[in-house]
């Protein structure tokens, strides 16, 4: 066996201002299978990822939410247990680019690079809000376009014609904050000096060395680090600091400046690495030092290429540190349609949706994995294709081989494997030349292709189970000895394909272990035969088929669920209205409801539904919204007809069981209907019209 490599692996830390989305969970998904492969070949890893914490989007969401930023990214670190547990994701060690390492370590490099010459400083004049007392990001100023007039626009680019400018060429600019006009203001800032020509030559080196990056990312890349006729590059000086209030880490020796959240993000792999070697007792020192032993390895997604490629890397070696072995770069995942999955939206396959329906981790570990190359290129989730991919590949092929043989084994021998097939010599052959293929695939992170090979084994063993028919020789008692052989055969084939699915499939392995009562984890297992004679457990089935109602749930656009009512307490309650005065939220959080008069045109009752009452209403769209509401104990439909009265006209349109719901309309009630029974809906004073706002 070949000498144990040490590998350090991580994957992009995630901005702590919201949920896990697909996107997320695909990346440590392609990571752990990577990592658990490894470790099957008897590699030690250490397998690491932490919240990016700081940073002003993270400081404004606390400030709004009456956090601290502390306590706002606290209460997002505890939502990620969920998800990383849910699909099988095995870090050992999540961490916070707020945690004290990060803040020694983040400064410590900064000192380092200061020493070695690589850190300027120049006087920027940018946008102060004058009444939050702060600079402005970019993102929060916004004004008119000075190329085609449109309202309301960021500092950065114009969202309506594309153009992009800088935020002092905003035409009445405003605070996206306080409202207030910003004013101009001076402030020095430091560099991290990436146009030094040491930084060029180290790039240029390191980027082009072999197989650090993928072809099709270095070919990005380079237009960065090519010069022009005057010897320069596009790679400017990086701007690495903010000024105060910003949440994030103290700049040494600079009273009010802190670390640019792109300057420490990135620290904060090493910043978990760190708290994990410390609580396992391993000196960190002295494994960072061992700079030719570890290979590190990034996992990140293709739009924080730059980040990894130039400035990591340069911020490591001119510190004097260890630098990434290669750096592993994904596409998107879109779903269907080819729509991105957006950080900001994160709509279509929720993640948690996905496990509180009770579909299964593993079909969405395996359909990924079915996906993935080594390449930097989007992958697509397609239900149907989930569903043919779940249901004939992986039960279809796989699960199938173990169904159809394992129980003669118990009934019919005692639960011990007798001799293989001599006759299946070719095939158990080709089991042996797909476990080399197959691990040099999985090296490579050409899952997609790992896969084929695997399922194409399944295909031939699937062939011999059909041809030799277990079912009709076990009608047989004369062939008794044949139908143990047969079933040992498949049996142990089904044993090398569960080695090599076990990176993707870690639950099912470890079941298939215990009914074998065998090492399916240790990938040199594919070449060792199960003994005759070896004594099996009764076998569980391992796995259901996806439905098709599943899809459907998981992709149905989310309604609003009304919450149940609270147990009656007797005597009435506290509150007005039987319920508390919800919290309190700022007027951004009201505005995003979007309340208009809307006519209803017509009103019917709804056939099979004692509640609702099917109306159809004008907002003065040039078009009807079909709405269904909960008051048909309270109003007749004609009583309804060609009255005004109050909608949510931007919730999510709700499909329910007799036709989608278009909005909502207002109503008032009681919490508890027993003290103070009635359904009242809004109706507007005389005047408003269809369609105005209510605000
Ligand atoms: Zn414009």
């Amino acid at each position: 066996m070949p000498a144990q490599r040490k590998l350090f692996v991580t994957t992009a830390l995630p901005y702590a201002n919201g949920k896990f989305h697909i996107g997320h969970i695909m990346e440590y998904i392609q990571a752990d299978i990577w990592v658990r492969f490894q470790r099957m070949q008897g590699n030690q890893v250490h397998f690491v990822c932490a919240d990016d914490a700081h940073g002003a989007p993270i400081m404004i969401a606390a400030e709004k939410a009456g956090k601290t930023p502390q306590q706002f990214v606290a209460e997002i670190a505890a939502g990620r247990k969920p998800y990383l547990e849910g699909f099988h994701i095995g870090f050992d060690n999540w961490h916070s680019t707020d945690a004290p390492e990060n803040h020694q370590l983040a400064q410590q490099i900064y000192r380092d690079l200061k020493a070695n010459g690589l850190i300027s400083s120049k006087v920027v004049e940018q946008f102060f809000d004058p009444e939050k007392n702060m600079f402005l990001p970019d993102r929060f100023i916004k004004g008119e376009c000075p190329n085609c007039h449109a309202k309301d626009q960021f500092g950065d680019n114009c969202e309506v014609c594309s153009k992009v400018y800088s935020p002092t060429d905003l035409i009445n600019p405003y605070s996206a904050l306080s409202g207030a006009t910003p004013v101009l203001k001076s402030s020095e800032h430091f560099f991290f000096k990436l146009s030094d020509p040491r930084c060029l030559a180290f790039l240029q080196q390191w980027t082009r060395s072999e197989g650090r990056l993928q072809s099709e990312v270095l070919n990005k890349i380079s237009e960065w680090l090519a010069p022009d006729e005057s010897g320069k590059t596009v790679l400017g000086d990086w701007d690495i600091s903010r000024d105060a209030p910003y949440f994030g880490i103290e700049i040494p020796d600079a009273p009010g400046k802190y670390f640019y959240v792109w300057l420490d993000a990135p620290v904060g792999y090493l910043a978990s690495l760190k708290n994990y070697l410390d609580r396992i007792g391993v000196d960190y020192e002295s494994y960072v030092a061992a700079f030719n032993e570890v290979e590190q390895y990034h996992f990140i997604g293709k739009d924080i290429i730059t980040f990894h490629t130039l400035f990591w890397p340069a911020m490591l070696h001119f510190s004097g540190r260890k630098v990434p072995t290669k750096i592993f770069v994904h596409g998107f995942l879109t779903v269907n349609n080819g729509e991105k999955m957006s950080k900001s939206r994160g709509t279509g396959l929720d993640p948690l949706k996905y496990l509180s329906l009770g579909m299964n981790p593993e079909w969405l570990r395996y359909y990924l994995a079915a996906k993935l190359s080594g390449r930097n290129e989007d992958i697509d989730f397609n239900p149907d294709d989930f569903i043919a991919r779940v249901n004939s590949d992986l039960i279809g092929k796989y699960v199938n081989i173990a169904s159809r043989t394992a129980g003669f084994i118990s009934k019919r021998f005692g639960g011990k494997l007798g001799k293989e097939d001599p006759g299946a010599e070719a095939m158990l052959d080709a089991a042996v030349a797909a476990a080399n293929e197959v691990k040099a695939l999985y090296e490579a992170r050409e899952f997609a292709k790992a896969i084929r090979t695997i399922m194409a084994l399944a295909d031939q063993a699937n062939l011999y189970v059909d041809q030799k028919a277990p079912w009709l020789i076990a009608k047989d008692s004369s062939r008794d000895a044949e139908l143990h052989m047969v079933c040992t055969t498949a049996i142990g084939l089904f044993k090398n394909l569960t080695v090599m699915l076990a990176p993707i499939l870690p639950s099912v392995a470890r079941e298939v272990g215990k009914w074998l009562a065998a090492d399916v984890h240790e990938w040199d297992n594919c070449y060792v035969k199960l003994a005759e004679g070896h004594e099996i457990n009764p076998y569980k089935h391992l796995m259901q088929r996806v439905e098709e109602k599943q899809i459907d749930a998981l992709f149905e656009p989310a309604g609003e669920v009304p919450p149940p009512l609270p147990s009656p307490k007797g005597g009435g309650s506290e509150y007005p209205g039987g319920e508390e005065i919800a919290p309190v939220i700022s007027i951004d959080d009201f505005t995003k409801i979007d309340l208009r008069i809307a006519k209803i045109v017509n009103c019917e009752a709804v056939e099979g539904s004692t509640k609702l009452l099917r109306l159809t209403l004008d907002v003065g769209e040039g078009k009807t919204r079909n709405v269904f509401s909960g008051i048909a104990s309270a109003y007749k439909p004609e009583d309804l007809v060609g009255k005004l009265t109050v909608m949510v006209a931007n919730l999510a349109p709700r499909k329910m069981k007799f036709g989608v719901s278009e909005g909502m309309v207002l109503a008032a009630s009681d919490r508890d209907e027993k003290s103070a029974p009635g359904i009242y809906v809004l109706n507007p004073w005389p005047g408003a019209q269809p369609g105005m706002r209510v605000r």
